[in-house]
């Protein structure tokens, strides 16, 4: 046999042995307990479905210990990451916030593009919003790609809050994450494939405030829960209706390595979707890679801000009187709602 048709069989074994590996692997995740069609975002399923109170009652059930070993960092919320020169990583996150009274979306046309693009992220849950959308919780802690973090269990304003009914914000969502873990532990698929089980963190470590907005007393219940608070140094104001996929394409554009970007996957980042893909594309042609906010965490130095904010100390003090508003005022301001 000729030289070159020895080497080009030498090749093709070499992509059918590598071919075959990444199969197992992918089998070997918990990503095969669901179908590609199930795994795939449905028609409709990104639109909030408002006058109902199915998951309004406050999660219950399993709640680990939250006295872990946590970061030696002062109190406040982690803005960005200071990183070593040439290390060029970004962490996208998705909020996915629930109110009382509605199911809010979830954006399968988002998550279906990271997976076939294979781009990490992390998605902070409210516990209502995980209650509600089970089966999608479950597909989001089971694959690799993905990290979930704590969003409060129903998007009330913390800094409003105090006592029992500050801590069940807090601690709502773990006991949401622990319980939809251990019924998923309990699965055959997860049973047949242990060690992938044991990849999926037992608790969140992840806090992020709603609307932004906390103080000092909130900033330490989360801490009291074992949970490290985290912002964003890049907010794309997708939650505002008006906010083109071109304007949330230049805010992500704007990223430094070690840039947190906000982002929304909970039906309300209207043109989220669509811009996703045009700025990942272009953030990788630039040399970033993307991590999730604890891989984040890992290669630098957390910057901690002593308050929450949006873009400037002060600006989401404003949801202070949301409380006492019968109903949601409209959007108006790019970024001025749901963060
Ligand atoms: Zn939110």
């Amino acid at each position: 046999m000729p030289a070159r048709l020895i080497r080009l069989f030498a090749i093709a074994a070499a992509v059918a042995v590598v071919g075959t590996n990444a199969s197992v692997a992918a089998e070997q995740t918990l990503r095969a307990c669901w179908t590609p069609t199930e795994l795939a975002g449905k028609p409709g399923e990104n639109v909030a479905r408002k006058h109902t109170r199915t998951f309004d009652a406050p999660s219950d059930g399993w709640l680990l210990d939250p006295k872990v070993a946590l970061p030696d960092i002062p109190l406040g919320a982690v803005r960005r990451v200071s990183l070593p020169p040439g290390k060029k990583l970004i962490a996208l996150t998705f909020d996915l916030c629930e109110q009382p009274g509605e199911i809010a979306g979830y954006d399968g046309d988002i998550i279906d593009y990271l997976r076939r693009e294979n781009v990490k992220a992390t998605f902070f849950a409210g516990g209502k919003w995980m209650r509600s959308h089970e089966e999608r919780t479950q597909q989001l802690m089971g694959d690799p790609l993905f990290e979930i973090g704590n969003h409060s269990e129903a998007h009330r304003n913390l800094r409003l809050l105090e006592g029992a009914k500050l801590k069940n914000e807090v601690v709502g969502p773990q006991r949401a994450y622990e319980a939809i873990r251990t019924r998923l532990s309990e699965t055959q698929c997860a049973i047949d494939r242990p060690a992938a089980m044991q990849s999926v963190a037992p608790r969140i470590t992840l806090f992020r405030f709603p609307y932004g907005a906390c103080n000092p007393r909130a900033l330490q219940e989360v801490r009291d829960q074992g949970l490290t608070a985290v912002q964003w140094d890049i907010s794309t104001g997708d939650p505002a209706p008006e906010q083109s996929s071109a304007a949330i394409v230049r805010a992500m554009l704007r990223a430094k390595p070690g840039s947190i970007i906000l982002n929304h996957a909970n039906g309300r980042g209207y043109h989220t979707a669509a811009a996703i893909p045009i700025a990942i594309e272009k953030l990788r042609k630039m040399g970033f890679q993307f991590v999730t906010v604890s891989e984040l965490l890992a290669a630098g130095q957390p910057e901690i801000a002593p308050e929450c904010y949006d873009s400037r100390p002060g600006d989401t003090n404003r949801y202070d009187n949301i409380a006492r508003r019968p109903k949601l005022p409209p959007q108006k301001q790019p970024g001025s709602f749901f963060q």
